[in-house]
Order: structure tokens, then C-alpha cells, then sequence
């Protein structure tokens, strides 16, 4: 259906039906000219994220539904690294002339798919027409205990380096739909082989933000002393740690868990799975660091490497391999 035939306000009212109210502190949500969430004793998290067509994704490989649970999941990652929980969200839409009331839906199915998982209301937005391509806004609201809050500036030296999950795969993915767009661009007959890749092209397309990872450390009574989560890759993201916090970090080598999928599709492109894991990027798992004191209460934890240690800033941030000289971390970015 052409969107001109709902128009704004008829678009606005159908995905609305769908569109739940779930946490009590969401006093009104979609309908007015505001949402309205109730007073509360807790710190509040305000963050925003922002992906534009052919700058974040490329409708040629990103089903809308993955990249609204996208949208939605690297705001909650930016909440969760703070150390709480989203709530609220609001999106923000602009929308060329080649997209139908279906696939409005379609990114509304994983928009509110990550709401369910994440216990978060969609509590309103905006709708826009666009002369180029699409894009998708997110706001999220969050909250958090004070003195529980979680910034990138509070590392110490001697503090613990850690990680969750593995790293790389989501990069790998990026290169994988990158190589076979080719393809197809040579020859619009080939069928695209990803069979097989599962793994990286999920991370890449339908990230997960790390709750069970803030649930895990709650439950062990570990409060970081900073953390960030891995949108720009580990050596961008560990400098930002440093330079917040005016410290160095050295890292191992052989301590930072990379994917074994990663592995098989760098091994296969004749690409080095360190580069995907330092500066890939796009993975979302948290990286965090702890009084040294507290190592006993992680070092069991399933999800949780130990990957190196914080340092006086004169020391450097270093990647150490197991035999070989260190060399400086660099901040590469995820372009
Ligand atoms: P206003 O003109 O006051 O900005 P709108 O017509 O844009 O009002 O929005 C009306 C209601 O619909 C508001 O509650 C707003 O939050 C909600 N809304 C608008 N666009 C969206 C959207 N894309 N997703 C969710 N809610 C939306
Ligand atoms: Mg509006």
C-alpha cells in the first residue's frame, strides 16, 4: 500500500494498534504531543542514535526488519554500558517515496521485537517525508540506580580489563554481504552463498545488546569502574577508556576472545581476525574494567574474558602478543 493513501496521521494510528505499553513508569506514551514517564528517584540515561541508508546499511543486503531491531538494540547497548536499563524509546522516520506501508511495518516488527526482549515501550516518534534515502532515529531513555551509574572515566591502575562475548564477527559479516553484493552486481543470476555464515552475518545484521552480561555482574555484586560497549572496535573503544580515565592499558594478545567463525572467514578472505577484532567494530559487547580485588568474583563468570590490565598513562596502551614486541594500540574507527 502507498503511504500516500494513509497518510501521516493514518500511518501513525495503524502501527500505533500494534505498539504496547509495558513498563508502568510510561504514563502515556504514543497519542500526544509528548510522552509523559512518571517521576522516579533514579539517574536518568538520555541517548540517540542515528542510521542513514548508505552510510549505516544497504537495503540491498538489510531486511527492514533487522534494521529496525538494529536501530533499536545499539541504543539499548549505549544504556546498558552505562550500567542500566532502557525503558522508553522514541523513533524518529524519514521516508523516501519507495517505501510502502509494508515496509514501514516490516522495520516496526524489529523495532518492537527488540522493545519486547528488552522490556522497553515505544513511547512515540516522528514521521517525515525524504527526498533521498531512509532514515531511522532513535532516542532511548534509560535508568539506573545512582551510584550504580558507569562512566568511561573511572578506571584506575591496577584495575582489570575485561570483555564479553567474542569479537570480529560482525565485521567478518560486513565483508562477507560486501563480497557476495559484488556478485550479484557482476551477475544478477548468481545466488548469493551464505550458508554456512550464519553467525558473522547475524552479528552484523541483527546485533544483540549485552543485558544478560549487566544482569550477570549484578548479580555478582560487580560494579565496573568504567565501561564502553564495542560499536568503534577494542582499540577504539579501550582509548576511550584511557583517555577518560587518564590511563594506559595493556592488553594480551592470545586473552582476546575472537570468534571461531571469524576466524574461518578471515582465514578464507586472507584477512587478519586481530584487525576484525580491534577495529571491525559493530559488535556490542561490553568492554569493562574492575578493581583488581574483584577478579575472584569474575573469573568464573560464563561471558566474561579477562583480557589485560590498566596501567599509569605513561605506560601506554599496548597490545602485547604472546612472543614479540608490544605494539600501540590505534584507533582505527569503524568506517
Ligand atoms: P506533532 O505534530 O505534535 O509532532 P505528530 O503527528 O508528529 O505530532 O505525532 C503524533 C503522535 O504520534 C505523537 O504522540 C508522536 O509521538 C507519535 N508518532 C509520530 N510519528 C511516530 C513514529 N514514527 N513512531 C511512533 N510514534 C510516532
Ligand atoms: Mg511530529
Amino acid at each position: 500500500m502507498n503511504i500516500n493513501e494513509l497518510g501521516e496521521f493514518g500511518l501513525i494510528d495503524r502501527l500505533a494498534k500494534k505498539i504496547p505499553t509495558r513498563n508502568p513508569s510510561t504514563l502515556k506514551g504514543i497519542g500526544d504531543d509528548a510522552a509523559v514517564v512518571a517521576p522516579s528517584e533514579m539517574c536518568r540515561l538520555l541517548t540517540t542514535d542515528m542510521l542513514l541508508e548508505g552510510i549505516h546499511f544497504d537495503l540491498t543486503y538489510a531486511p527492514l526488519k533487522h534494521l529496525g531491531y538494529k536501530a533499536a538494540m545499539v541504543n539499548f547497548s549505549d544504556i546498558y554500558a552505562m550500567n542500566g536499563f532502557p525503558k522508553q524509546m522514541v523513533v524518529s522516520l524519514g521516508i523516501s517515496q519507495r517505501f510502502s506501508v509494508e515496509h514501514v511495518e516490516e522495520l516496526y516488527a524489529g523495532l518492537l521485537l527488540a522493545c519486547e526482549r528488552h522490556g522497553v515501550d515505544l513511547a512515540g516518534g516522528d514521521t517525515s517525508a525524504s527526498l533521498t534515502g531512509l532514515t531511522i532515529g532513535v532516542s532511548a531513555l534509560g535508568e539506573c540506580e545512582p551510584g550504580r551509574v558507569v562512566y568511561r572515566s573511572g578506571a584506575k591502575p591496577t584495575d582489570l580489563i575485561c570483555i564479553t562475548g567474542s569479537l570480529g564477527s560482525a565485521y567478518m559479516g560486513l565483508l562477507l554481504l560486501e563480497r557476495e553484493k559484488k556478485v550479484f552486481e557482476a551477475n544478477p543470476n548468481a545466488t548469493p552463498q551464505l550458508a554456512g555464515y550464519e553467525q558473522i552475518i547475524e552479528r552484523y545484521l541483527k546485533p544483540e545488546a549485552n543485558r544478560d552480561a549487566i544482569l550477570t555482574l549484578r548479580e555478582a555484586d560487580v560494579t565496573p569502574t568504567a565501561m564502553v560497549d564495542i560499536s568503534d572496535g577494542l582499540a577504539s573503544d579501550m582509548l576511550q577508556i584511557c583517555r577518560q580515565s587518564g590511563v594506559g592499558a595493556h592488553l594480551y594478545l592470545d586473552k582476546i576472545p575472537i570468534a571461531k567463525q571469524c576466524m574461518d572467514m578471515a582465514e578464507e578472505m586472507s584477512f587478519d581476525a586481530v584487525t576484525a577484532a580491534l577495529n571491525g567494530g559493530e559488535d556490542y559487547e561490553l568492554l569493562f574494567t574492575i578493581p583488581l580485588s574483584l577478579h575472584g568474583r569474575v573469573k568464573d563468570l560464563g561471558p566474561v574474558a579477562v583480557i589485560g590490565h590498566v596501567v599509569e598513562a605513561e605506560k601506554g596502551a599496548l597490545l602485547i602478543p604472546p612472543n614479540g614486541a608490544p605494539v600501540r594500540l590505534q584507533a582505527q574507527g569503524f568506517r
